[in-house]
């Protein structure tokens, strides 16, 4: 165990770090049963995104909060002076909370300058610790017992111990603590460490003296994670007495059936119960004891399972209720954001614990982008949270303000949002990192001598790219989420073998300055039903969760939504729907939104869509009345009668809207006639635009004919590329097919290529709207030739019906 001095020098170096979850060589205390250990603050840099826009507003309220203002209860608590402008809301004095938000902002100080190296965040939070430190030395002279400190005074914890009425008295104190803690690990202040000490003493104090009966009566009060920062302060010290005081505030009504894989999480607090967890999971790392293991595993299957929304949070009116019930708990008061930021708080712990299960970062993700990104009002400078986040039909965030609110999600905001470096990446102690989120980000991996450099813009579309500098033989273990069927890998710009959704891709080499990984990650359009009605259901594309813009409209029932009139925009992940925009939940603020739709049944599409025979009409032979258009062609001699002619300048076929919608299995079959064979014209291309489509061009820049099929432009395309162009001169009979995530390119009734990743369907397009024969969704060349005979079926040809069509010429 190293001095305080080299433990300190050490942390600011962005080094291994004593920080709780990192692999603490310099702490005291090693944490038992983790496979995996985070980089500290200082080691992550955020590029540019949507993350660093929210860090930037939060930051710019930290540094504009007046530090007297948040200490005035706590110096008019111990008879020290004040002349401050008095809070409001929840930091009035007058509130049993009262002190609460001065401990999140002691974290979010500390988080910031971990950040950012800003020494301002620094010298604000430490000045804090300065009068803190003042207030507890007054404690006797006040009246209180040695080491106490808070904004109210000690009598409410009699209030609690007794089973008076009282709010929440242990649940503040656990704020300031934990604010405590982290000003000496993020930001080295050891003043921060004796003060919390005294603290953590004097809880030892109130609660040796009460029976086991007593103290398990009181813990029915929400008391934070007083568990959660005590086990740390032992890990941290070694002090044993903080891990017996830890123990004190094991809730064994919650725990008990927990531990036994019991839901009876039915009318409970909800952010009463995480941080006991989270506690739990902490006091496993501490002791070993694998029912703490157990207990937390079991809370984060049950939750995540049977308790939690589309945009990944919990609770209504901030209580659990019966399992599965989602549907019918729609209203203004879901989804607290405090649950939220602890219930990623422990799904960290427990990736930490077992990260082969992947299932743990993709409820991250989930979670964090569409409830904690979703949260943080874009237009306050200062970062204004929500509270709640309704998800009730015509629900509109609300925020948090300046001085006035000072609810607790403001607080929890003010932490989430100073620490987005903290769980993109991990090691695994040795050589093995692991890449877990696609934000952009600079990984500074002192122990290799090696950074890592993430550029992405997902979720706007579906790909990441990781640069390497520096040189070592290291592991690379990237996550590819269970959303992302069909995802591609490649290490410097070679395509590795398909990775499997829901697992981590394993790159293992000796790596060079410059060498690239490549992800790409089809994000298809998909719903999520409620669990309590299968009806009811989120739209989503990749893991973003998709609000309905409703603007002033009260709606007063869940919308309707036929998912077949669900059409991709020019604007990346926004769709419309029966007039309705849809755009990533996580951008709608200022306006009436539904994320939760009721939607019908669509009309399933008959086998054999349509049939062109062109014989000098643009009629549907297969009676679907599915006529087409001809815009600047007419009629030549066909391959079987007469065939539609294509001039090359501007001559083209649009077939009607949403043709091939909710197909997931489909061919195209048909005649095709190039007269001038040119790269990149089009045989068919049926989309919204260049990011959504799919297209048969009979040269690519390749030098082959490609079928392609996206939903996040070309770099997302899914691909068949036939072994040479299509010819030119002559009537060649071309197909496309697909089952499962078989694609088959015929060519003259025999396959010349084959995708077994083939992931994307028509369905996934959403409701197309440029179904064209003969042009590109791109400012592409116009084709020149003829085209007969064209096929849509929403099945899959066999091989023997397509070499049929090209023996009989039809
Ligand atoms: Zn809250």
């Amino acid at each position: 165990m190293p001095t305080r001095r080299t433990l300190l020098a050490t942390s600011l170096a962005g080094g291994i770090v004593p920080f709780l979850d990192v692999s603490v060589a310099a702490a005291a205390r090693p944490d038992t049963g983790v496979s995996a250990y985070a980089f500290p603050l200082t080691a992550v840099q955020l590029l540019t995104s949507p993350f660093t826009a929210n860090a930037g507003r939060t930051q710019s309220y930290l540094l504009f909060l007046d530090n007297d203002r948040m200490l005035h209860t706590f110096r008019l608590n111990v008879g020290l002076a004040s002349s401050a402008t008095p809070c409001g809301g929840w930091e009035s004095p007058t509130t049993e909370l009262r002190g609460h938000s001065t401990g999140h902002l002691l974290s979010a100080l500390a988080q910031a300058y971990a950040s950012t190296a800003n020494t301002a965040f620094k010298t604000k939070g430490d000045q804090l610790v300065t009068v803190l430190a003042q207030c507890q030395a007054r404690a006797a002279t006040a009246g209180y017992n040695t080491g106490y400190l808070s904004a109210f005074p000690e009598s409410f914890i009699d209030r609690v111990e007794t089973r008076q009425s009282v709010w929440a008295p242990y649940y503040t104190l656990h704020k300031i603590m934990a604010g405590l803690l982290d000003m000496y690990l993020l930001a080295g202040n050891a003043q921060a460490l004796t003060v919390l000490t005294g603290m953590a003493a004097w809880v030892k104090f109130r609660n040796d003296r009460l029976t086991l009966t007593q103290r398990q009566n009181m813990l029915d009060t929400e008391f934070g994670g007083m568990n959660e920062v005590l086990t740390n302060l032992y890990q941290v010290t070694g002090d044993a007495n903080h891990l017996a005081t830890a123990q004190y505030f094991d809730h064994a009504e919650i725990f008990d059936p927990l531990a036994a894989g019991v839901d009876s999480l039915n009318n409970y607090h909800a952010n009463t119960q995480i941080p006991k967890i989270i506690g739990a999971l902490r006091e496993y790392h501490a002791t070993g004891t694998t029912r703490y293991r157990d207990i937390a595993v079991n809370f984060w299957d049950i939750v995540t399972g049977h308790h939690t929304y589309a945009i990944g949070g919990n609770s209504n009116g901030e209580y659990f209720k019966a399992p599965d019930r989602i549907a019918s708990e729609l209203s203004d008061t879901t989804a607290e954001c405090c649950n939220t930021y602890n219930m990623l708080k422990l799904t960290r712990q427990l990736f930490l614990t077992n990260p082969a299960r992947a299932d743990y970062m993709d409820f991250y993700e989930k979670a964090l982008y569409n409830h904690t990104l979703a949260s943080q009002d874009p237009s306050s400078t200062h970062g204004f949270q929500c509270y709640y986040v309704p998800l009730r039909a015509g629900g509109i965030k609300t925020y948090s303000n300046d001085y006035n609110s000072f609810v607790c999600c403001h607080g929890t905001g003010m932490e989430s949002n100073t620490k987005y470096g903290d769980t993109i990446y991990f090691h695994d102690g040795g050589s093995t990192l692991y890449v877990n989120l696609f934000i952009p980000s600079v990984l500074t991996w002192s122990a290799r001598g090696v950074t890592i450099r993430q550029d992405t813009t997902f979720p706007d579309a579906g790909a990441t790219k990781l640069t390497v500098t520096g040189a070592g033989t290291f592991t690379v273990k990237v996550r590819v989420p269970a959303w992302a069927t069909g995802a591609q890998l490649k290490v410097n710009g070679t395509a590795q073998a398909a990775p499997q959704p829901g697992t981590y891709a394993t790159i293992a080499r000796t790596w060079a300055s410059g060498d690239t990984v490549e992800l790409t990650l089809p994000m298809a359009l998909t719903r999520e039903p409620a669990n309590d009605n299968s009806t009811v259901q989120a739209v989503k594309v990749g893991p973003i969760v998709l609000g309905g813009l409703f603007g002033t409209n009260n709606l007063t029932a869940l919308p309707v939504l036929d998912p077949a009139t669900l059409t991709a925009t020019a604007t990346p992940l926004q769709y419309t729907a029966s007039g309705v925009t849809l755009q990533p939940f996580y951008k709608v603020h200022g306006q009436r939104y539904s994320v939760y739709w009721s939607v019908t049944a669509t009309q399933p599409l008959p086998a054999f869509v349509a049939y062109y025979p062109f014989d000098g009409a643009a009629t549907d032979a297969t009676g679907n009345g599915k006529t087409a258009t001809l815009v600047n062609a007419g009629y030549t001699t066909g391959r079987s009668g007469s065939a539609v002619s294509l001039n090359g300048s501007n001559g083209y076929v649009s077939l009607p809207a949403g043709i091939l919608n909710g197909a997931s299995a489909f061919s195209i079959a048909l005649w095709v006639r190039i007269d001038s064979l040119v790269t990149w014209a089009r045989v068919f291309d049926f989309g919204t635009g260049t990011g959504v489509n799919m297209f048969l061009t009979p040269r690519s820049s390749g030098g082959t004919a490609r079928f392609a099929i996206t939903t996040g432009g070309s770099g997302g395309e899914q691909r068949i590329d036939a072994p040479a162009a299509l010819p030119a001169g002559a009537w060649t009979h071309v197909a496309v097919t697909r089952s499962g995530n078989l694609g088959i390119l015929y060519v003259n009734g025999a396959e010349v290529a084959r995708n077994s990743a083939l992931t994307l369907g028509p369905g996934s397009l959403g409701n197309t709207t440029q179904n064209w024969l003969g042009r590109s969704q791109y400012a592409d060349p116009y084709l020149t030739g003829a085209l007969d005979s064209v096929r849509l079926y929403s099945r899959a040809l066999s091989a023997s019906e397509v070499s049929g069509f090209f023996t009989s010429g039809t």
